[in-house]
């Protein structure tokens, strides 16, 4: 199978160098050149597997040139349970009648990154060695404050790799930022950025179409890629959780085979709800495919719209892995929805000089044969965050809330009540401040960065994630702070 470029068919590659490149020569995202059909009876098969198990069977239709045996490896050492405290690893909670959680967030760094960053490595190095790079690849990496931990906790001290993070000064919460700067290991690096998410994610592209610095990098042995989720590398374990969900509502008897689901997902790049789109046509029973944004609603005006306008407000908000307004993954879906590599690249240019462009009304109505959207601000998402705790006994984060939020907008206007998964990306300790306030403790009474853990623990006698609990007395290792401009200097710092 061929991955082209989303905007250009002409320009095409195998899966291994897709991976190894991340971005297009032209700037454009790489897609299968077909999404792949389940076999008939796949979901069946795959009801009694391990989580493991439907990862290898899932992402082999997808991977040419990987062997059962070689796949298998990557998913039992990325899903292990040294990695993951939970054996199902994605486990599905009923929430509320019909409403179900899929807590994407038991792995190493507590968020739903993991559990591609947790496979990526694998992916990454074994398309080296596939593509006989002898290089090492230096990994740029641009977060909203979960896929930089992600990656350095993915990539440390994996062999032939380096990875560098840029996440926005101030744009993290205290336990993200905490997180990233005491990262052990001998090949990270992690600097801030002044600027926002958007400014970070803007300032790795444009490092990656540098051709002085691949050159420069190329000397000294090293070839730049990507982490983040225009790597198809991260999008295609994503896909596996879906299916897996499905399987899990069939085994707990919530449905029958044929069945259809609705998913929910807290969006900011658009990574996530795209491998459930990405589900849903390779034939997973999915209807809506429900589009949740916070203050940051630019994804909500363009799917009821078809206009993509990003001149607007930046918003600092509680579910900061959600605070952006370039959605780089929304180029996947345009491509999907057109399949003409001409009009994406056409529409990508005007948002690039613009920062505006629209859709045509055959293109949206198709959208929206697939796809909803609601926004659900910071106050709101608060609301349901102390109802779902007191009302059901569930705790969930900040970015899990706007799901919610979206969710019951959705069912109001529609009256749609098919079961659905609302996708749960991070453990509520992760956003302790906003938890505790959502809960009802207010700032002056909250105890700072880690203690903040315990806190909320006790009130909610719900345990603080391992991974969490043991920052506590880890060192913060990395201060640097770069200009959103010089972004490259850090780069070439960090190659020296
Ligand atoms: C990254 C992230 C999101 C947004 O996911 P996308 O794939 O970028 O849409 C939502 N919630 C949390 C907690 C995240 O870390």
């Amino acid at each position: 199978m061929q991955y082209i470029s989303t905007r250009n068919q002409e320009l095409n590659h195998t899966v291994t160098r897709a991976m190894v490149q991340g971005l297009a020569e032209d700037g454009g995202l790489f897609v299968p050149a077909y999404i792949p059909k389940l076999p008939n009876n796949a979901l069946e098969d795959m009801k009694a597997m391990t989580y493991p198990q439907r990862a290898v069977y899932l992402m082999k239709l997808f991977l040419e040139g990987y062997s059962i045996r070689e796949l298998n490896d990557f998913a039992l050492k990325a899903y292990s349970s040294e990695k993951f405290d939970t054996p199902e690893i994605a486990p599905v909670v009923e929430v509320t009648k019909d409403i179900y959680s899929l807590e994407l967030w038991h792995g190493p760094t507590c968020a739903f990154k993991d559990m591609a960053l947790q496979m990526l490595p694998h992916l990454l190095t074994s398309s080296l060695k596939k593509e006989e790079e002898n290089k090492t690849a230096c990994i740029l990496v641009a977060t909203s404050g979960d896929t930089g931990k992600g990656a350095l906790e993915g990539f440390r001290d994996v062999q032939d790799t380096r990875v560098m993070v840029f996440y926005p000064q101030g744009g993290v919460s205290s336990v993200q930022e905490l997180q990233m700067v005491s990262q052990e290991g001998k090949n990270v690096g992690v600097t801030a950025v002044v600027g926002n998410f958007d400014d970070a994610q803007t300032g790795v592209k444009t490092l990656f179409q540098d051709k002085e610095l691949a050159k420069e990098a190329e000397q000294k042995g090293y070839l730049l890629s990507s982490a983040n989720s225009i790597n198809w590398g991260r999008v295609l374990p994503q896909i596996v959780y879906y299916a897996s969900a499905y399987c899990d509502l069939l085994s707990q008897e919530k449905i029958q085979a044929g069945d259809l689901i609705n998913i929910c997902v807290p969006t900011g790049n658009f990574g996530n709800i795209l491998a459930a789109y990405y589900a849903k046509l390779m034939g997973v029973p999915i209807g809506q495919l429900i589009c949740a944004s916070n203050e940051n609603n630019v994804l909500t005006d363009f799917i009821k719209t078809g206009v993509y306008d990003r001149n607007r407000a930046f918003y600092n908000t509680t579910s900061p892995s959600m605070d952006i307004l370039i959605s780089s993954n929304l180029e996947r879906l345009l491509y999907s929805l057109t399949q003409d590599t001409k009009w994406v690249a056409e529409k990508m240019d005007l948002l690039a000089t613009t920062g505006k462009y629209a859709v045509e009304d055959i293109i949206l109505s198709r959208m929206k044969r697939n796809f909803s959207a609601y926004d659900c601000d910071g106050k709101k998402a608060a609301s349901i965050i102390k109802e779902h705790h007191e009302k059901y006994g569930y705790l969930m984060d900040t970015h899990t809330a706007v799901g919610f939020g979206a969710l019951a907008q959705y069912r109001a206007e529609t009256g749609d009540m098919t079961p659905t998964v609302v996708a749960s990306t991070a453990s509520p300790f992760k956003f302790t401040e906003s938890v505790l306030a959502a809960l009802g403790t207010p700032t002056e009474m909250q105890q700072k960065d880690l203690d903040g853990l315990d806190q909320l623990s006790e009130k909610t006698k719900v345990p603080v994630p391992k991974p969490l609990a043991s920052l506590r007395g880890k060192e913060a290792r990395f201060s640097d702070v770069v200009e959103k401009d010089d972004m490259i200097s850090a780069v070439r710092n960090f190659l020296r």
